[in-house]
């Protein structure tokens, strides 16, 4: 791995429905507390000048003008699931801004399904107002370069759906996940800093547990871990003091600076 500190910052650390959630009233829905509110899950990856997004909540446009992102030089989708991909639409300031096609990476069935949900940017026909200008890449099990930051993509599974985290230096992000096939677990030793999925405290198809990603941690051992993808079910600061110190809640505007592989 190439020598580069990175910075994450969280630009979203809730479930598919947010939290707050529409018409719930519940004491975390109601929380004053500004970590218990959640946008759409989302990280961006800052190095060496470049902007790299992994997906594009429907909460984008809002997470883009708080975190004050002036330019984004690629992004990485994770899968298709509308929570993922919704505000790809709002990319195009930046392709004003930068004058040029972003280029955009995902797997085959994910790309698919970008370019069935945004046709009309995808299907060169004349238009008559804007339409992001996008520079799509299939992207496989193997790692590939970003601006002098090797990239390796990891299989996880989500519910029956097979998707994508992402290794980077130090640093992995794993947002939906149910289950982590040891082969992918084998790539992810050594790290500096792991994101999980930790949706709530119950079961659910799909997502990871609290629990579950505390035991995903004491196996892979990273120095620090964060939890992300998390619902209405768990107040920060509750949640947190019942955590080991080296695991915390994300929350939106958390900013890490990543260290290098262990
Ligand atoms: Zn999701
Ligand atoms: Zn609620
Ligand atoms: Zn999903």
């Amino acid at each position: 791995m190439p020598e580069t500190s990175a910075k994450i910052t969280v630009l979203g650390s809730g479930t598919s429905v947010g939290v707050p959630t529409i018409g719930c009233h519940c004491s975390v829905c109601s929380s004053d507390d500004p970590r218990d509110k959640r946008l759409r899950p989302s990280i961006l990856v800052g190095y060496e000048g470049h902007n790299v997004l992994i997906d594009t909540t429907p909460d984008f446009r809002t997470q883009a003008l708080r975190a004050r992102i002036e330019h984004l030089d690629a992004v990485l989708f994770t899968h298709a699931h509308a929570d993922h991909i919704m505000g790809l639409d709002d990319v195009r300031p930046f392709n004003f801004r930068r004058h040029g096609q972003i280029p955009i990476f995902a797997a085959v069935d994910t790309m698919a399904a970008i370019r069935r949900c945004f046709q009309y940017v995808f299907d060169g026909g004349k238009k008559e107002s804007s339409i992001p200008q996008l520079d799509p890449r299939l992207i496989d099990g193997a790692p590939f370069d970003l601006f002098g930051m090797e990239f390796l993509p990891i299989p996880v599974l989500h519910g029956r759906d097979r998707i994508y985290g992402f290794r980077f230096g130090g640093a992995a992000y794993l947002t939906d996940h149910s289950d982590i096939p040891d082969s992918s677990l084998d790539q992810l030793r050594g790290l500096d800093v792991l994101f999980l999925d930790a949706l709530r405290y119950k079961p659910h198809p799909t997502h990871s547990t609290v629990d579950r990603s505390i035991k995903t941690v004491e196996q892979l051992a990273p120095r620090r871990a964060f939890f992300t993808h998390i619902c209405h079910d768990l107040a920060h600061e509750r949640a947190e003091s019942l955590l080991p110190p080296h695991i915390r809640l994300a929350y939106d505007g958390l900013e890490i600076e990543v260290g290098l592989p262990q």
